[in-house]
């Protein structure tokens, strides 16, 4: 049993703590208190104002899907641009994609990318140093505000929680903002939280991608410790999205070199994850096509 904890503060009447093996960092940035710690159950987890962002036991979950799914839905994704995503495990994802030439990552807090490569490297690994890689420390609101148009095929969307400085990635502005840069069969996906604790994420976030993209839809995946059941992925695009058979995404994973390289992702839980449970499906009523509609 251990002697000292460590409580995500997320939610004021109930979450979880952690056995506190030591701490590896405490730090105020100019945007949060980012706090590293090795615990005794998930390895080393790290906190942004108290919430957590990742634990090195499952971060494969959330960072495979947010990459893996819209990059073999698009099926010849080039350009990826990555907003916020400070612990570099998006970055090692998208590069794992041998189609990928060019791959963006803007994240406004400098202190998150030094202090994870620091106390938790193996999250972005050698991805940094890829030359196909651009590491931008900057607003991820005011790059694609300035970016061109038709200048990404996909954009990802790893932002904390809307409050503090991920709020402004919930908005039209920046939907709209999205939809500009992307070419016409681009695709945008962004964490929309856990709906049966975060009821109102995925429904607000929905209305707003649907002012900017003609198809809009969500995704499931269970992230342990994102806890209170499962976690949503906002995806949206200008044109339609048709699922893809499961043959055909088998022989895009094979062709992209993702295949047999994942924990959570594989070609039946691609297709699996956009069956949602009716408590969350009916968050996404806003009169807009379902998949593969018109
Ligand atoms: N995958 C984890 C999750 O969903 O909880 C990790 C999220 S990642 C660490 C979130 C990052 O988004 C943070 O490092 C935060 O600094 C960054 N962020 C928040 N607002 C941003 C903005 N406007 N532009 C760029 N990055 C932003």
């Amino acid at each position: 049993m251990s002697e000292r904890w460590i409580a995500e503060t997320l939610y004021s009447g109930w979450g979880q703590r952690f056995g506190l093996v030591y701490e590896l960092a405490r730090y105020r940035s100019a945007f949060q208190e980012i706090v590293i710690f090795e615990s005794a159950s998930h390895g080393r987890v790290l906190l942004l104002d108290g919430v957590v962002q990742i634990t090195e036991a499952d971060e494969f979950a959330y960072q495979e899907m947010i990459v893996h799914v819209p990059l073999i839905q698009h099926g010849n994704a080039r350009r990826v641009l990555v907003i916020g995503a400070g612990d570099g495990g998006v970055l090692r994802r998208v590069l794992q994609h041998a189609g990928v030439d060019r791959a963006v990552m803007v994240e406004i807090d400098g202190d998150v990318v030094r202090l994870m490569r620091e106390h938790m490297p193996s999250i972005g690994a050698d991805s940094w140093d890829d030359t196909r890689a651009e590491v931008i420390i900057g607003d991820g609101i005011h790059y694609v505000a300035h970016a061109p148009d038709n200048s990404f095929d996909i954009v990802l969307v790893d932002s904390t929680d809307p409050a503090g400085p991920g709020e402004s990635l919930f908005t039209e502005t920046f939907y709209r903002d999205c939809a500009r840069v992307l070419t016409a069969d681009g695709i945008v996906v962004n964490q929309c939280g856990v709906p049966f604790m975060q009821r109102d994420e995925l429904g607000n976030t929905t209305q707003l991608r649907a002012r900017a993209f003609k198809w809009t839809s969500a995704y499931i995946v269970a992230v342990p410790t994102y806890i209170g059941g499962l976690m949503t992925l906002g995806i949206a695009s200008k044109s339609p999205v048709n699922m893809i058979e499961l043959d055909d995404i088998k022989h895009r994973a094979r062709q992209s070199g993702i295949f047999g390289r994942t924990q959570y992702w594989s070609p039946e839980m691609h297709s699996a994850s956009f069956t949602l449970p009716p408590y969350i499906a009916c968050l996404l009523s806003v009169g807009k096509p379902g998949i593969g509609e018109d």
